[in-house]
């Protein structure tokens, strides 16, 4: 069995068609005078653009807009009168046009790749795509014919550029494998925007597996089975039909309104941890994003993020979420979420400790420099601030004198931002009993049911031995969340919960009882919540 990453849900079972590198070696090219190798240029490019303007019909008709914005981009680079002549300039000076094409494009791979800026790295790739797919056309070089494979394909390559993802009939392919990549590279978008499962960084996967042999693909456990038995083949079988019922069912509430039996309107958003878990949560029918967990953002390096760093994250999300509301959590560090180069002192009880808002308030220039990122960022959609582990309104306050002061600096520095939301998590018995209170502080609440649980029960949720107390089906977590939405309701404010409650089938109705506005959970859990609040009165 063959381990890689599980990039898009489901199971393929099939058969392997390998897709080995293009050669793209043109040194026996002869250089055939300049008028000749500009018309050659001339030739591909035009090829070039008729060939993807056909992939994007394509795609937006299999996989919908949003994804052939990739493929737009590279007509639009190609359209640019500037990368052409520069081409142009070079084969004058006695370059074939390969030479020119792969001159030009190695700069731009160059200058996008070493910015430290995801959107333009990502750049970089879409030039690496054209210019192979440039020196393929001028060289009449074979590659297989992904549109034409046979049903059943295991399509198994190096890597999958955007044009190759693009020509995959989703029909006929059961499943893709590749080297390199992961769960957010365009391979991964598409294949998962298509309902095509894929297990990726798989290594060696080119070689190790010969074209034409048996295969099951496990797109969940990102697990790969070579020549499986008749009977794993069978079992394989069954779970793929189990899993595409089960799909089923649920697609028919992508994109319809979350409305009650009773005709009461709901709203079902994402959690996300990372601005690229955006795309995620829109391919799970997400109507927007109700937690940004940022302490990941924080975590996994050795120094803080930068306002500029965090900024683009942030843009990412607002950007790509395009317009829906997107509720940005501040710093939660602390407790479980330890950040060494933070220095946060070791305390006896961290559950209780220096903590999240607590430690965000006693350290404002790096809470200052979350604030402004967001605040500035806030130009390109609907973002919302959130704080974490409220328990006072002097916390509530503080933050809003750090906002008040971020905004009077941006001012001064004449940076565009805009004025957000503020709203709090009602995770602690604290925030829940003056819930009141905070309704007239603030524009909006989440209820974090994991820490409230937690919190109100006195029982941590990793403890095994009080595994049975942490349950927030108890009464006492049910009337500190009835009460919270109560609150919110008089005083007039939306109340949403972004707790793993929310997706539980036990909970919403009673949660749409008391009228909470607004659902967030993990994206994989976005369309069957949709379900059960619709199939709710
Ligand atoms: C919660 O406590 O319910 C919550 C959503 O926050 P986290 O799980 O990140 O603590
Ligand atoms: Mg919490």
């Amino acid at each position: 069995m063959l381990k890689g990453i599980g990039a898009s849900s489901g199971y393929g079972i099939g058969k392997a068609v390998i897709i080995k590198d293009i050669n793209t070696d043109y040194s026996a090219v002869k250089f055939a005078g300049a008028e000749e190798e500009k018309a050659r240029l001339h030739q591909a490019v035009a090829d070039f653009l008729e060939e993807t303007n056909q992939l994007i019909a394509e795609v937006k008709a299999s996989a919908g807009d949003h994804e052939a914005e990739i493929l737009e981009g590279h007509v639009a680079m190609l359209n640019d009168p500037f990368m052409l002549s520069q081409m142009e300039d070079i084969i004058t000076g006695g370059v074939v046009a390969e030479g020119a094409v792969d001159q030009v494009c190695s700069m731009f791979i160059d200058m996008f790749s070493s910015v430290d800026d995801e959107l333009t790295r990502q750049r970089a790739s879409d030039i690496k795509d054209i210019k192979e797919s440039l020196l393929r056309i001028l060289l009449h070089a074979e590659t297989v014919d992904i549109a034409g494979v046979p049903a059943g394909s295991i399509l198994i390559a190096k890597d999958f550029t955007p044009s190759m993802t693009s020509q995959i009939k989703k029909d006929n392919v059961a499943a893709i494998i590749t080297e390199i990549g992961g769960v957010t590279s365009h391979s991964a978008i598409l294949a998962r925007a298509m309902g095509i499962p894929a297990v990726l960084s798989v290594l060696n996967v080119t070689d190790i597996i010969t074209d034409g042999e048996a295969l099951i693909v496990d797109g969940f456990k990102g697990k790969v089975m070579q020549n499986p038995s008749e009977e794993e083949v069978r079992e394989y079988e069954e779970k793929k039909a189990v899993y595409l019922a089960e799909k089923e069912s649920l697609n028919e509430y992508f994109g319809k309104t979350t409305m009650t039996k009773s005709g009461v309107v709901k709203k079902v958003y994402g959690n996300i941890g990372k601005a690229e878990d955006a795309q995620n949560v829109l391919q799970n029918g997400g109507e927007g994003i109700g937690l940004f967990r940022t302490e990941f953002l924080f975590m996994d390096r050795d120094h803080e993020p930068t306002e500029q760093e965090q900024f683009e994250a942030y843009s990412t999300v607002a950007k790509a979420m395009d317009g829906k509301e997107v509720i940005i959590r501040t710093l939660d560090i602390g407790g479980d979420k330890a950040i060494d180069y933070l220095n946060i002192t070791k305390e006896d009880n961290p559950f209780m400790g220096h903590r999240a808002i607590r430690y965000c308030l006693s350290n404002p220039d790096l809470f200052k420099k979350q604030l402004r990122a967001i605040l500035r960022a806030a130009q390109f959609g609907d973002i919302k601030i959130m704080l974490p582990l409220v328990t006072t309104l002097e916390e509530v306050r503080e933050a809003k004198a750090l906002i008040k002061a971020c905004e009077a600096e941006l001012e001064a520095e004449e940076l565009r931002y805009r004025s957000v939301d503020l709203g709090v998590m009602i995770e602690t018995p604290a925030a829940a009993l003056i819930s009141d209170l905070l309704a007239q502080e603030v524009s909006f609440f989440s209820i974090g049911t994991n820490d409230l649980t937690g919190y109100t029960m006195a029982a941590d949720r990793g403890n095994p031995h009080v595994a049975n107390l942490y349950d927030a089906m108890q009464p006492s977590v049910l009337r500190a969340i009835e009460m919270t939405i109560k609150n919110a309701k008089s005083a007039g404010i939306m109340v949403g919960m972004c707790g793993e409650a929310a997706a539980d089938e036990r909970m919403i109705p009673m949660l749409i009882e008391w009228g909470l506005d607004e659902f967030s959970v993990t994206p994989t859990n976005i369309l069957q919540t949709r379900k059960l609040i619709c199939e709710n009165e």
